[in-house]
């Protein structure tokens, strides 16, 4: 299996404090990895450790096996979609696209131009004239023209409207189902990733959490609900018990399975994505904090 990012007691220090802290990760090629985790939980700061624009301060980082700091032959390979996509806002997307075929050795122009004209996007207008749906994905274009091996993308769609979120998420899919591209996409909006994403990543107060393919994390976890006396005894079937809550007489629990049948004592159902991720921020004021972070109601 060929490892696109791995990261080792990655950490990243802002003056005492750490903004990501003992991470440790393997994202395999081929996948659509979503980076999770609400405002301030570390996702920029990782981002921007595998994309070579900043240098931990703990363990390390390596992108199809290299360090990225300042290493231009490797930067060649990775599409980086900054957030807020802060492209030249006097520049035409047509001057964008001469600029990026001055600035990269493989540029791929007849695919920007065709994309763009695909969306109905102005080439002459300039970017800071275009709607904010318009301005992501010039972005998205010009990074997908250097056909890069890992697309890295920084809440690119969190100003975004509904509607123009899921256009951009469509094209990105579309873009990346094409090239087999590796896609690590970070978001506080969950809706945007339970459609797109196989791989996940929790990310909460600068730690992994929880991270692996989708599919196999929704295999291995279980909600219980079943009388609030049975949560004292330990239960067939559960490894682990990640998120418990209580009302008088029932206790509801998210938990690990552990492969065997769970108790019959219980009534079993399958887990959603949102319901692992909510259960993975652990503690109760944590986790209602970040319910308003992520717009969902507590
Ligand atoms: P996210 O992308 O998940 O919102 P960030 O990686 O941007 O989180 O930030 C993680 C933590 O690091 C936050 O507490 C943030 O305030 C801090 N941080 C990020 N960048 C800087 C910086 N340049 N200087 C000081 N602190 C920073």
């Amino acid at each position: 299996m060929e490892l696109v990012l791995e990261a080792d007691g990655l950490g990243r220090r802002y003056g005492g404090t750490w903004a990501l802290r003992e991470c440790s990760l393997r994202l395999p090629a081929g996948r659509v990895a979503a980076l999770v985790g609400p405002n301030g939980a570390g996702k920029s700061t990782l981002l921007h450790l595998a994309v070579g624009l900043s240098r931990p301060d703990a363990g390390e980082v390596r992108v199809f096996g290299h360090v990225p700091y300042g290493n231009t032959e490797l930067l060649a390979e990775i599409g980086f979609v900054a957030q807020d996509t802060p492209i030249y806002r006097d520049l035409t997307p047509e001057e964008l696209v001469i600029m990026g075929g001055k600035l990269n050795r493989r540029w791929d122009a007849t695919l920007v131009r065709t994309r763009l004209a695909q969306l109905g996007i102005p080439p002459g207008r300039p970017v800071g004239k275009l709607s904010g749906g318009q301005r992501a994905q010039v972005a998205l274009a010009l990074a997908l023209a250097k056909r890069p091996r890992l697309l890295l993308l920084d809440e690119p769609v969190a100003s975004l409207d509904p509607l123009a979120r899921r256009e951009f998420m469509q094209s990105l899919m579309g873009s990346v189902a094409e090239s087999g591209t590796t896609v690590l996409l970070s978001s506080h909006i969950l809706g945007d990733l339970e459609r797109v994403c196989d791989y996940l990543i929790v990310l909460h107060s600068a730690e992994v959490k929880l991270a692996g393919p989708v599919e196999e994390l929704l295999e291995g976890h279980r909600q219980l609900s079943g009388p609030r006396a049975a949560g004292a005894r330990p239960i067939a079937g559960v490894a682990a018990v990640v998120r418990a809550s209580h009302t008088d007489r029932q206790s509801t629990l998210l938990v690990r399975a552990d492969g065997d049948p769970i108790d019959p004592e219980w009534t079993v159902r399958d887990v959603t994505l949102e319901d692992l991720i909510l259960a993975y921020l652990t503690d109760d004021t944590v986790t209602r904090a970040s319910h308003e972070a992520w717009g969902v109601p507590a």
